[in-house]
């Protein structure tokens, strides 16, 4: 085993030179420049290589040890310093690390495109199969052995040379153009402001919001306030702007970003034209019905039609609650605010009216109780009370001043793995909020001199929330800065990322293939993270998780009460939006032709004719700011959001089901179970995808999943469990 296993802490005579190829740690994020990237990825691509003509040569019988083991440790370098560089192109964009990130880009997509065609690895790797070592494998190293099988098939490996060169380059083209889509949409979000001088004209706008635009004013030499597209300065314009013209200019600034109403180079439109045709080209060199079966094929669903039954289910039981919730909102606006007509944009800005009507309380007012560090401090103690571990500050090279290091003990004091949280909006910053491996869990072999040890994992928790503004006025604090203050849904948000986290983090597999989310099916790897959500919904947890910005006061009892009330808020509605995206994606991908009679808008039409309760406006283009199915990787996969919403919360009610249980015997339980919570990470998040999803559930579970914890949560209670139940086991 040794003579094959890399040994990540010997010294290399280019480390001096080139921070990208030092793997003895984390990333060396205060000494990487742009001018690395092309020499270390040169470097790495030709050590990856000659790895692979070295696991060809013959001259081994086929192992674990002489084939997976040295193509491990080579990805796992390249990997490990293209992630940095792609992780910098994320969150600390410039020209430069644009520019570095695309003249690699191609050279990467070539070298994983020409490895999954490689006929002669795929040789190996059944011979591995089929060898009398493989039964002896332990079950993850199998896993991976099957996954690799399946995705050289899907990799074109038995495809004729003209194919597979075709194969290669409709790849290649690919990845161009989701990069290109996605760095349109950042430019055209960025190509836009509005400067607003009149005070009136921004009435409504919370005080901190305000405070955010002046600032960003003042920053360009202007006078007043400057809005942007960034969510953290475009949501609260259109939730509280009393002046509808200005919510209209923003609405319809953003929703035609990346559109033909912009400048010409940066429209999406051909890019998704292209980019539908290429993956439908794709799907037919494999033999696929259509791109969507191709991408099922690693999912735990089985075929396009299930996941549009199950959406289309779903919407049947949706769309009573949807159809109130919109007839609701429209006589709101037309008696109290006076709005005949309710437009696009108004819809925001009358449900946060009519949510404080109902429920008498503002995101304003609940956002004062949730200042940065209560809230990190809370959810670190919610993981530490149900998986019994440990979260502490420490130390590493970061990529800017505002990201933090925490390293995750467990009972015994010993480090399980260690994460990054970049909290804050910045210009440089891709939207969203998202989770990143930076080093995967792995049982290093033994080399001169040394035992085997395990590498520890290492994530990236990247939100954007809006930073802190201002500082205290009064009180003992005065003069401090003031602490950047969330919303529940930014709560929400931060305990979701971080679901995904110790899912990377609590892995327990010793093999890089399978270890944390690698190799878990994709439709099932939002389970984790959308589980975590509950607890934000729970009393003993926010009792101890929130203290007023200024009086430290919990928050009170009878405003979590109407929260709790207001859950469910428009959960038709949203539940029909969700349905919509998955749809259009689904069909997008299965029987649309982009070459045939009907436009990509024209399919996203006739889905809202179908499951939506609010129609945009004709010039809305949603489609070309979709980043999720044409950069993201979630394409013919955003169903996996609500598919595995079921999983979450029917896995989310065994925690209620012990707290139920604890009353009943009189021993008190919480919903922070920690028997239960043993229960999960042990069979869902130590295991990542060294077996089925469905396999983990059910043990986890004792049953197959159904969707009736998910309509109980979201208010929508079914009335007969037998032939109401939407199930996604297959
Ligand atoms: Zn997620």
């Amino acid at each position: 085993m040794s003579n094959t296993a890399t040994d990540n802490t010997a010294p290399d005579h280019t480390i001096a030179s080139n921070p990208l190829l030092d793997f003895s740690d984390t990333p060396r994020y205060r000494s990487i420049q742009p001018s690395h990237v092309t020499p270390a990825i040169e470097a790495l691509l030709s050590e990856c290589r000659a790895t692979v003509e070295r696991v060809l040569d013959g001259s081994s019988a086929v192992s674990w040890e002489s084939v997976v083991g040295p193509l491990d440790d080579a990805h796992e370098r390249l990997s490990r310093a293209w992630g940095a560089v792609s992780h910098l192109h994320g969150v600390d964009d410039n020209p430069a690390i644009r520019e570095a990130y695309n003249d690699n880009l191609p050279a990467i997509t070539q070298y994983w495109t020409e490895l999954g065609q490689n006929l002669a690895l795929f040789e190996r790797y059944k011979a591995l199969a089929a060898s009398s070592g493989f039964a002896a494998l332990d079950p993850a190293q199998r896993t991976i052995i099957n996954n690799e099988l399946r995705d050289f098939k899907l990799g074109g490996a038995e495809l004729p040379a003209d194919k597979k060169q075709r194969y290669a380059a409709i790849q290649e083209e690919l990845s161009a153009l989701s990069a290109k889509f996605s760095e349109n949409l950042l430019d055209a979000t960025n190509a836009f402001s509005l400067n607003v001088t009149d005070a009136a004209d921004v009435a409504g706008i919370p005080a901190d919001d305000l405070q955010s635009a002046a600032e960003a004013a003042t920053k360009e030499g202007q006078q007043g306030w400057r809005f942007s597209l960034h969510a953290p300065s475009y949501l609260p314009v259109m939730q509280y702007a009393e002046n509808r013209s200005l919510r209209e200019r923003m609405y319809r600034a953003s929703s035609t970003r990346a559109s033909e109403f912009g400048p010409a180079e940066l429209d999406n439109t051909p890019l998704i034209q292209r980019l539908l045709q290429l993956r439908r080209e794709l799907a037919q060199l494999l033999d696929m019905d259509s791109y969507a079966d191709l991408s099922l094929v690693a999912k735990m669903a089985d075929k396009p039609s299930q996941v549009i039954d199950f959406l289309e289910d779903l919407a049947g039981k949706a769309m009573p609650f949807g159809r109130a919730d919109m007839a609701e909102l429209t006589a709101f606006a037309k008696t109290e605010l006076g709005l005949d007509t309710l437009q696009s944009w108004d819809v925001a800005w009358a449900s946060e009216k009519l949510r404080q009507h109902r429920y008498a309380f503002s995101d304003q007012e609940v956002k004062q109780y949730f200042p940065e560090p209560v809230v990190l401090g809370g959810m670190f103690q919610v993981v530490e009370r149900i998986y019994g571990i440990r979260v502490e500050p420490a130390d590493a090279e970061v990529w800017h001043p505002q990201v933090r290091y925490f390293r995750i003990a467990d009972a015994d004091n010993a480090t399980i793995g260690h994460f990054y949280i970049d909290l804050y909006a910045r210009q440089t910053k891709r939207g969203g909020a998202w989770m990143d491996e930076a080093r995967s869990r792995r049982k290093l072999a033994a080399a001169s001199g040394r035992p085997s040890t395990i590498q520890t994992p290492v994530a990236y928790l990247v939100c954007n929330f809006p930073a802190p503004v201002g500082e205290y006025s009064e009180g003992p604090r005065k003069g401090q800065p003031r602490p950047a203050l969330f919303t529940h849904d930014d709560v929400i948000t931060l305990f979701h990322e971080f679901g995904h986290g110790l899912h990377h983090l609590l892995s327990q597999v010793d093999h890089l293939g399978v270890s944390g989310i690698r190799g878990v099916e994709w439709d099932a790897v939002e389970l984790p993270s959308q589980f975590m959500e509950n607890f934000c919904w729970e009393w003993e947890v926010l009792s101890h998780m929130t203290a007023h910005v200024d009086s430290g006061e919990p928050l009170p009892r009878t405003l979590f009460e109407r929260m709790l009330a207001a859950r469910n808020f428009q959960s038709g509605m949203q539940m029909l939006r969700q349905i919509e995206f998955s749809l259009f994606d689904m069909r997008l991908h299965h029987d649309f032709d982009p070459a045939g009679q009907q436009s990509v808008q024209q399919l996203l039409d006739q889905i809202r004719q179908q499951v939506a309760v609010m129609i945009p406006p004709d010039w809305n283009r949603f489609p070309n700011s979709f980043g999720h199915i044409f950069s993201g990787g979630y394409s013919a996969g955003y169903y996996s959001y609500k598919w595995a919403e079921v999983l979450s919360a029917d896995a989310y009610s065994a925690f209620e089901e012990a707290r139920l249980r604890g009353l009943a015997e009189g021993t008190g339980r919480s919903v922070l179970d920690p028997d239960t919570g043993a229960r999960f990470r042990r069979e869902v998040l130590s295991v990542g995808g060294s077996r089925p999803a469905l396999q983990s559930f059910q043990a986890f579970r004792g049953r197959a999943p159904n969707a009736d914890a998910l309509l109980r949560h979201s208010g929508m209670t079914v009335e007969s469990a037998e032939d109401g139940a939407a199930t996604v086991a297959a």
